[in-house]
């Protein structure tokens, strides 16, 4: 016989739908407080679980959050139950995990129907093509860092924040959902032209510059789209939590699960995967919290996507400066780090690389997680990358400071007597490797 818990503060409800579940075949254990209900779920692993949401000691979110964290329970059915109407209870309720929400009083058979539905009717959406034909080709659609900048100071290289358009083949990958993703998702629904479309998209942390676009991805909506969203470990439960939060009701209208179309989050458990055409390989920044840079290798050639990252070697110098101290072993370790990422970088065809400050500005803004743009033209030089792009631009540079910057890169390549090409990431711009 299949088990039930049910959770239900009120004694005249958990009758009803005791007695209604009886008749329908289910053993049924009543429980009136969250927690006791959660020790239940435990001791019993039930097949469904029925909880309101405004339940005492342990609300309804919480028993849901709860019983989808333990692996065991992944195959119970969770139906959380309220008086409210409220949409957004709703979302927030799917959210969290419960397989469907059902607004009291509840009708026997809705209760009945919705028990006997199978756990994840979600349909796999059309996997991507694997094969590459065709050059691969780079857009820039944001390249600021922090916050958009708009205004006739920016209007050259551009105000929004960081997203970046890779095609591989019939392969679209987005790195990065600032604010720059909104123009790409309607560039993407003029040339779908209603047909089925499959997108990838990377994130490297979820940091508001570069997920703030994604609320306005016109694809996400539409149902023909596939959107897999890809992260590593617990950086992407912190991505599904960073996306699902800025649109709670009271930032955006519209909340993550009233968006239309298949959008997946997958975790990532190796430093490397494969995505369609490309290979990916993946490291951590030197940036606050989770933060990777990716290296997408294809058979046109390698390109580097590392938006936000501070050099280990000049972040330690000026750290030790500041604190008045002198330590071998740190600068030691500092440099084997930079080392590391240069075997990351090496021989890439393209690096799109954070270089938010100049040497002047760097020391005032120590630990802030970004890179000194001297340091990205010389690891570039190092690795022996072909074509750099200083990416993540400061939202106080102007469009005169920018170009200064890449010119700056440029000459200090030459003067090493290196053959990189330096030049500063500009919104619209295209970069094509092969044909
Ligand atoms: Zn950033
Ligand atoms: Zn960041």
């Amino acid at each position: 016989m299949k088990t039930l818990v049910l959770i239900d503060n009120d004694p005249l409800t958990r009758a009803l739908l005791a007695q209604c579940l009886s008749g329908g075949g289910w053993r049924v254990l009543e429980c009136d407080t969250g927690d006791a209900g959660f020790d239940l779920v435990q001791e019993h692993r039930p097949n469904a679980v029925i909880c309101d949401l405004r339940t005492p000691k342990g609300n309804g979110f919480k028993v849901c959050r709860r019983i989808r964290e333990e692996p065991q329970l992944q195959k119970t059915r969770v139906v959380l139950t309220s008086v409210s109407r409220f949409g957004n209870d709703r979302d927030t309720a799917l959210a969290v995990g419960a397989d469907d929400y059902l607004v009291k009083p509840i009708m026997p058979s809705e209760l009945l129907a919705t028990l006997a539905k199978s756990e994840h009717s979600a349909e796999p959406a059309p996997s991507p093509p694997k094969v590459a034909k065709g050059p691969v080709v780079l857009r820039f659609w944001g390249v600021r860092g922090s916050i958009p900048t708009p205004g006739h100071e920016t209007a050259a290289f551009g105000g929004n924040t960081s997203c970046v358009e890779m095609r591989v083949g019939d392969d679209v990958i987005i790195l990065d959902a600032g604010s720059g993703i909104r123009g790409l998702g309607k560039a993407l629904m003029r040339e779908s032209k209603g047909e089925p479309m499959n997108i990838a998209m990377l994130v490297t942390h979820t940091h508001w510059d570069h997920i703030q676009g994604f609320p306005f991805f016109i694809p996400a909506y539409n149902p023909k789209v596939n959107v897999r969203i890809l992260g590593y470990e617990g950086a992407v439960h912190g991505l599904r939590g960073a996306l699902f939060e800025q649109m709670q009701s009271a930032f955006f209208p519209i909340g993550l699960n009233q968006m239309a179309s298949h959008v997946t989050f997958e975790e990532l458990e190796d430093m490397q995967f494969d995505l369609g055409a490309a290979k990916v390989r993946t490291i951590f920044s030197n940036h606050p919290g989770i933060c990777l840079g990716y290296r997408l290798s294809t058979a046109k050639g390698d390109v580097v996507y590392m938006p936000d990252h501070e050099a280990y070697e000049r972040h330690e110098v000026e750290r030790q400066k500041t604190a008045g101290e002198t330590s071998q072993p740190g600068l030691d370790y500092a440099r084997s780090q930079d080392e590391k990422v240069i075997e990351f970088l090496r021989a890439a065809d393209v690096m799109i690389a954070d270089s938010q400050y100049d040497r002047v500005e760097y020391p005032t803004r120590l630990g802030w997680g970004h890179t000194c743009a001297d340091d990205t033209v010389d690891l570039a030089i190092r690795a022996q990358v072909k074509q750099l792009f200083l990416f993540h631009h400061d939202p106080d540079h102007d469009d005169a400071k920018i170009e200064a910057m890449a010119a700056e890169g440029q000459a200090r390549a030459k003067e090493q007597g290196s053959d990189l090409v330096v030049s500063a990431a500009r919104e619209g711009g295209e970069f094509r490797l092969g044909s």
